[in-house]
Formats: structure tokens, C-alpha cells, sequence
């Protein structure tokens, strides 16, 4: 199952983008409710390694399943 981050937990620390094997987190526009930068994974090219999930220093910003009401996208 694709993985998912939560875009008002995410700090825009950004460990997970350069961790991820497939490319498939990217930077959204503006901040989130934190203020912060935030990024979103594309779910259809996410293969759910788990590697952003182990790197992420922000503790449920990024959860092990597929939860599109917590991520925004960008098209
Ligand atoms: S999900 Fe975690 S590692 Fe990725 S940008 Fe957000 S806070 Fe940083
Ligand atoms: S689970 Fe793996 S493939 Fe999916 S976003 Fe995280 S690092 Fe990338």
C-alpha cells in the first residue's frame, strides 16, 4: 500500500525526498497550518519500501498506508 504524508504534521525537513528510491515525493506549493514546507507522495508510483518512513524525523508525519483525506496533491 502506498505510503502517505500527513501534509499539517510534515515539517518540509525533506530527509524522505532524497531517500526515496522511485523519486516519487515531491514539494507542494506554499506552507501547511505549521507554516512549514510540506511534499506529497505520488501514490500511483510509490512501491512502498518504507525508506521515507524510517528517515523522517517528524513522528506521524508519514504513515504506512494509503490515507488521501490527510495528503494534499498537486496535480
Ligand atoms: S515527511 Fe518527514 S522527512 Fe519528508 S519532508 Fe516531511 S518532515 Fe521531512
Ligand atoms: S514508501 Fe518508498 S517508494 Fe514510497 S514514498 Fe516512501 S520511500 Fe518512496
Amino acid at each position: 500500500m502506498p505510503h502517505t504524508i500527513v501534509t499539517d504534521v510534515c515539517e518540509g525537513v525533506a530527509d524522505c525526498v532524497a531517500a526515496c528510491p522511485v523519486a516519487c515525493i515531491h514539494d507542494g506549493p506554499g506552507k501547511n497550518v505549521k507554516g512549514t514546507d510540506w511534499y506529497w507522495i505520488d501514490f500511483a508510483t510509490c512501491i512502498d519500501c518504507g525508506i521515507c518512513l524510517q528517515v523522517c524525523p517528524v513522528e506521524g508525519a508519514i504513515l504506512a498506508e494509503e490515507r488521501p483525506e490527510l495528503q494534499k496533491i498537486v496535480d
